[in-house]
């Protein structure tokens, strides 16, 4: 009796099996359709992102690894079991499972935007140039990667992200201000505000912040005042968004600079493969490789628990969730964008199995 069981449960599994990879070959590349576009039909992008996005929601929500962050201190009074995946294409269609409407700290979600803008208002050689594209393979506030070059190293560290913020052009530090977070606006497509108590939590503890915003003007690598910066700095990691919010900032990098939902071109296609490729080498800091090895999508993580990932040229995938790992990237999330890149086999270097 009990073999004859696990022969039917075997039949129905095979049975199964059949039936998904006759779903396979009926999926659409979405790149054979468009004009000029790169032949990918060797890899078969299932444009079922509904279901994918659920299944990774289902798949990690019981997943229970990891603590919020506390040297923000507010930061570990977010409920840790709020959970949310987004897909958002090119085209603007959003699919979504769990808390996606939970409004957390952008945090360093935030840095390259802020690069972007940098591209904007002075070219690449500046990104280059004044603050670096290196990975420096240490955490986000590493002041020994500071040390060893002199130097702020890339923008996605928050060394570079406070040096980018500095290089913004304006003639205050209100302006200045106002000049991020309106580029971050429009990344996201709506009008975005300031969590005060996550910007009071934060820049009343932004000891280790303000050190690094200090050595870096010693070494000319600081363009405004070290302390305006460290404000500027702290409100734009202070910004609140939800999980959708993410993936639109993200699609609009995947649509070429073109935010898919209002239509406005954010920044230059011609920047937006430099951006990506500092995000897949330095969005993940010190685990940007294990990142890359594993997922293989230029993507941004922060510690409010927000990643959001690109698959250049078609959609994004974003996904919130407040507990993290010691390099300070969120679990769930991090687990909810490898799995449906291997599921949809958008991996920039081809696709990789589950
Ligand atoms: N605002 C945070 C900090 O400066 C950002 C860090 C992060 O998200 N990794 O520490």
């Amino acid at each position: 009796m009990f073999s004859e069981r696990k022969t039917l449960l075997a039949m129905a599994a095979v049975a199964l099996w059949i039936a998904g990879c006759a779903h396979a070959r009926d999926s659409i590349d979405l790149d054979s359709q468009r004009p000029g576009a790169v032949d990918r039909s060797a890899i078969a992008i299932s444009t079922d992102f509904q279901s994918v996005v659920e299944a990774a929601h289902a798949r990690y929500k019981d997943l229970r690894d990891g603590k919020n962050a506390s040297y923000i201190p507010i930061l570990s009074e977010v409920p840790s079991d709020l959970f949310g995946v987004v897909i958002v294409t090119r085209e603007g269609d959003i699919h979504a499972a769990g808390d996606v409407d939970f409004e957390f700290s952008i945090q360093s979600v935030s840095k390259p935007f802020t690069a972007a803008l940098v591209l904007t208002e002075q070219g690449p050689e500046a990104l280059r140039d004044k603050i670096g594209v290196e990975a420096t393979g240490l955490p986000f506030n590493s002041k020994l990667a500071l040390a060893i070059h002199e130097d702020s190293r890339n923008p996605l560290v928050n060394a570079g992200a406070i040096a980018a913020v500095s290089l913004i052009q304006a003639d205050s530090e209100a302006q200045r201000w106002e000049k991020i977070h309106a580029n971050i606006n429009h990344f996201a497509g709506r009008s975005l505000t300031v969590l005060e108590d996550v910007f009071a939590s934060e820049y009343e503890t932004a000891f280790g912040n303000r050190g690094i915003a200090n050595l870096l003007y010693n070494w000319d690598r600081l363009y405004s005042d070290p302390e305006a910066a460290l404000r500027v700095y702290t409100r734009q990691c202070s910004i609140g968004v939800n999980a959708r919010d993410l993936a639109v900032m993200g699609a609009t990098l995947a649509n070429r600079g073109v935010n898919p939902l209002t239509g406005q071109e954010v920044m230059a296609a011609a920047h937006v493969p430099a951006l990506l490729a500092v995000m897949a080498t330095a969005g993940f800091y010190d685990e940007s490789g294990m990142w890359m090895f594993t997922a293989g999508l230029p993507a941004k993580t922060g510690v409010g628990g927000g990643i959001v990932a690109v698959v250049p040229g078609q959609f994004s995938i974003a996904a919130f969730s407040p507990r993290l790992n010691e390099a300070g990237n969120s679990i769930r999330a991090m687990n909810a964008i490898r799995y449906i890149a291997a599921e949809l086999g958008v991996g920039v270097f081809g696709a990789s199995s589950n």
